[in-house]
């Protein structure tokens, strides 16, 4: 039995680059894929949201030199490449896909429009929404809440590298304890970084729930739409 029907898969652009600090792993990419065909193949409609960290952050950029708003656009950009190498990987094993820009680049990829988005998601073909919300100062988990609002997703599901909330940074404090379960309002008085704050509060506001789990753990994507006990749900 499906828990999750419909889901916003928001996949960090931190883990695509695997061992190395940078770039985009093939294989990260190709156990992304497998595990997306996995539950695909169980009937479940896929919108993903993907980062671009792992080529490009605004916020990093302006240390070297950038105004905020250009290296946001650089990151904005970083998201399209890791969307539509995603796609390819996707493709491979023979599901189709859309890429979807939040800013128009109709040579490579149709622009988003939230209608459309959802008669893709009816049609059974992946889609993957890159370019975050198309704005500067926001993230790609801002980006995540906000579509998944708009297409009507049963949770948003962030696939990151650790595999889910602590009370402390569990790589820095071996006895960090994680939550199975936490309220949004305990993650804002505790201070626990779940998603930033904008992301946090369309979601708390919506009452859209969250999990947040390890998406390197392969099978855990479906693990997660079939509702068993991983990572950590965050709702009201
Ligand atoms: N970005 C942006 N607006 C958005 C989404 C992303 O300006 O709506 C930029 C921002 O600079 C961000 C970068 O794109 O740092 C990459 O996205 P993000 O940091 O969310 O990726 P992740 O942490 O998932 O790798």
């Amino acid at each position: 039995m499906l828990k999750y029907k419909r889901i916003l898969l928001k996949l960090s652009g931190e883990a695509l680059a695997g061992n190395q600090k940078f770039g985009i792993s093939s294989d990260v990419l190709d156990n992304f894929a497998r595990q997306l065909k996995e539950v695909h193949d169980l009937g479940v409609e896929l919108a993903i949201v993907i980062g671009g960290g792992n080529i490009f952050r605004g916020i990093a950029g302006q240390e070297q030199g950038f105004d905020r708003a250009t290296g946001d656009t650089l990151g904005i950009l970083a998201t399209i490449m890791n969307a539509i190498a995603l796609q390819n990987s996707i493709e491979k094993m023979g599901v189709p896909t859309r890429v979807l820009t939040a800013v128009q680049m109709p040579e490579i990829a149709e622009p988003y429009i939230r209608r459309r988005a959802i008669r893709h998601l009816e049609k059974g073909r992946i889609i993957i929404l890159a370019g975050g919300t198309g704005n500067p100062y926001f993230t790609t988990d801002s980006g995540g809440a906000l579509r998944a609002l708009e297409i009507g997703a049963d949770i948003l599901a962030k696939g990151t590298k650790v595999n889910g909330v602590y009370d402390k940074d569990p790589q820095k404090f071996a006895d960090a304890v994680k939550y199975d379960n936490i309220s949004f309002d305990e993650t804002l008085t505790k201070n626990l970084k779940v998603m930033d704050a904008a992301a946090l509060s369309l979601c708390r506001e919506n009452d859209l729930p969250v999990i947040v789990f390890n998406i390197l753990e392969d099978g855990n994507v479906k693990r997660m739409v079939n509702g068993e006990e991983i990572g950590t749900i965050v709702k009201n």
